[in-house]
């Protein structure tokens, strides 16, 4: 099969010390092996990232997981419960870790994910080692929910074809690191979904680290909660009542399902951001469910650049 020999391919690269993108359920990433502290440096290089900050590192399964880190019951029922899919679990590196210093951004935690995607499982266990995978985009830009948008940002790059993203935002990230869960970023797993699984409410986000507060951004600037459209504008709607505007419009979700609209967020700001607009104008966005890590992004999108 044509993409079994592409994944054959693209692990060869990774075992290179070469960068791949693949997709997962949240937005494609760009991978490299974990353990390389070069591949790892071609990362950040590659998305010219201001700073170092922490890397996901993604794996197989739960059991491989529970060989990089030290996870508490708490963190493994977790893992149990919404692995592969959008969470990522920070834990204490294990003593034995061979990921490289580097993608731990020299904390002495680690930050582990299981993606729920056929694509990447198959180039993590073709590659026989973990991977990196932060979105494969330049540091501030839209992440990417197809391999077009990787293409448009990295044209030498080896991606590998998924199609359009499932959930179409980041992974959850919960930390474990002082006897307690934290949410350290709103993502692809509501918390409510998280809260009923811990058994509490887990009221407070505490940010990840080296989270820049401009990030996600379109050429085009973004005007929030809007309910009107001003000349000059682009229109990112939500729901059925929809402000009257003739100009270039997407629909996150008519019926105002937030699930559909995190699938299609990125996507649309693409898609608005092609009509070299001056502004986009942003429809506000209920905060429940999968509406907090929709909110996050849309904020940062916005954000002074
Ligand atoms: P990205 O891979 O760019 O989607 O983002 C990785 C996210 O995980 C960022 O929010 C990081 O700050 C967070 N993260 C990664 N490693 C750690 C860690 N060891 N401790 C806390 N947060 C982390
Ligand atoms: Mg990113």
């Amino acid at each position: 099969m044509r993409q079994g020999m592409d994944i054959a391919a693209a692990a060869a690269e990774i075992k290179a010390g070469r960068l791949v993108a693949f997709p997962t359920e949240t937005v494609y990433g760009l991978g490299a092996d974990a353990t390389s502290g070069v591949g790892v440096a071609r990362v950040y290089e590659a998305k010219a990232r201001p700073q170092f900050n922490p890397l996901i590192t993604h794996v197989a399964s739960a059991d491989e997981a529970f060989n990089l880190g030290d996870f508490s019951q708490d963190a493994k029922a977790l893992a149990h419960r919404f692995w592969p899919g959008p969470l990522t679990i920070v834990v204490p590196r294990a003593a034995s870790c061979p990921v490289a210093m580097l993608a731990s951004a020299g904390l002495s935690s680690i930050a582990l994910r299981v993606p729920a995607h056929e694509v990447a499982l198959e180039l993590i266990r073709a590659s026989g080692v973990p991977l990196v995978a932060p979105s494969a985009n330049p540091s501030g830009r839209i992440s990417p929910t197809r391999a077009e948008h990787v293409r448009g940002y990295f044209p030498q790059l080896t991606v590998l074809d998924g199609g359009a993203c499932a959930v179409g935002v980041e992974s959850t990230v919960v930390s474990f690191l002082d006897g307690t869960a934290r949410l350290l970023r709103p993502g692809g797993l509501s918390r409510e979904a998280l809260g009923i699984a811990l058994g509490e409410s887990n009221s407070e986000i505490l940010h990840a680290p080296g989270g820049l507060l401009s990030h996600y951004a379109p050429n085009a600037a973004v005007r929030l909660n809007a309910t009107h459209v001003e000349p000059g504008e682009a229109l990112l709607a939500f729901g059925p009542h929809v402000p009257a505007h003739s100009g270039p419009m997407r629909n996150l979700s008519p019926s105002g399902d937030l699930a559909e609209a995190a699938a299609c967020l990125f996507e649309n700001l693409h898609a608005l951001d092609a009509e070299k607009v001056a502004r986009i104008a942003v429809m506000p966005i209920p905060l429940h469910g999968l509406g907090e890590a929709i909110h996050d992004r849309l904020t940062r999108a916005a954000a002074p650049r």
